[in-house]
Order: C-alpha cells, then structure tokens, then sequence
C-alpha cells in the first residue's frame, strides 16, 4: 500500500488524527496549518529557484521510493557539483544532493523533532532511490533562518528501524479501518480536528431557549 510522506508527520503527532483524517477523511484548518501553508507556498513559488554554475535548486520536487512503496514532495532539493557526486539526468558532470525541509520555528530546547527528522529521511530515502546517490538532509527554520543537518549517516539505522515500524502500523490503520483512540497524555491543543475528533457539548441556557422559540 503506497503512502504519502506527508502521512508519517499526521501519524507521529496523533495516531487517533491519522486515522480519522484516512479512514474518515476529516479535515479542519486552524491558524498552524494556515501558517505552515504560507511558508509552503513562499517556499515553492518560481522566486526561489536557482540555477548557478555550482548549485542547482529546485522547490517542490517530487520524490518516491518504489521498494517501500512511498512517495512525497520535497521543500528544496540542492544538487551541488561534486567529483564525488552522481550522474543526474539533464545536468552536466557529477552533483551531490541536498534535501531541505522549511519549518516555521525552531524547538525551543534546540532539539530537532523526530518527526521532522524521520519526515526528511523518508524524503532521503526516495531520493536516493531515483538519483541513486547517498543524499544528505537539512532542515531549515525560518524563524531564526538557520540550516541544521540531520546525522542520516551516524544513525541510518536507527532511523530506518523506526520508519519501518511507522510505515507498519499506519498501513495497519488504513486496511483495517479501525481509527485508534485518543492516547494517554495526549497534546491536542494546536490539533486543527479538535471539534471532529471530541465533539463538545453544545452549550445552553433557559434563556437562549426562549429566545430560540420566541423567534
Ligand atoms: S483532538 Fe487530540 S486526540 Fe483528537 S485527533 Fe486531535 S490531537 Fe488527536
């Protein structure tokens, strides 16, 4: 069963918001999936492409892995002349590539969150694939416009490990159907499907009642 990249973040932040936005579709906008759009959009318009005599970029690429039936778009890939490059189809002489994820804001603690990570090296994964290079990958945070590199060669492993299992238990969700429950602790404030996922109670009173009939 293919799966979009984009899935993995949706499954990481709730398992419960994965399976109602799959399984049943739901969706709502609130004002961070708004914010993280416009940071989207800024990134794929035409102004930010870029062709010099040793770097190449281009945004809003698309990328798939056929062997782990995955697929997705990339904020930013940078292919950068190198003699220890690939060959890339309709580029002269030998490239390294570089994937880039934009982020609105940094964590506060300065970590990375594995969920952006793991996003980025699924996108490494496809990227790979197609290029059949050993690319490297960034995120980028607008907010303090700062590029970190992600450590894919020091814990492949680990990183590939944990993407199996996401990637399992999603495809689980989707061919069963079954949307999981809220889990213990879970954080829903920024959760755009808040009033989909827990329908709150309608409140009222005598006097909008009243009000109500006298209409
Ligand atoms: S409201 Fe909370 S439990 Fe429900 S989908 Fe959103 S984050 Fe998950």
């Amino acid at each position: 069963m293919i799966l979009n990249i984009r899935q993995i973040q949706h499954y990481m932040y709730c398992p419960r918001r994965f399976g109602l936005l799959e399984v049943n579709k739901d969706w709502a906008e609130n004002v961070f999936v708004i914010k993280a759009n416009i940071i989207h959009e800024n990134v794929h318009s035409a102004k930010h492409k870029y062709h010099g005599s040793s770097k190449i970029e281009l945004s809003s690429v698309a990328v798939y892995n056929d062997d782990l039936e995955l697929y997705g778009n990339t904020d930013c890939i940078e292919f950068v002349k190198s003699a220890d490059g690939v060959y890339i189809d309709g580029l002269q002489g030998r490239y390294g590539v570089n994937i880039i994820e934009y982020k609105p804001s940094r964590p506060r603690d300065n970590t990375v969150s594995q969920a952006d990570a793991i996003q980025v090296y699924a996108q490494k994964l496809c990227a790979d694939y197609i290029w059949k290079c050993k690319s490297s990958g960034y995120i980028y945070y607008s907010d303090v416009r700062k590029r970190i590199m992600l450590p894919f060669d020091e814990e492949a492993e680990e990183y590939s490990r944990l993407l199996d299992k996401l990637m399992g238990e999603m495809r689980e969700i989707i061919q069963t159907g079954i949307i999981p429950d809220r889990k213990r602790g879970q954080k829903c404030s920024g959760c755009s499907i808040q009033e989909l996922c827990i329908p709150q109670k309608k409140k009222y009173s005598v006097r909008s009642i009243i009000n109500e009939e006298d209409r």
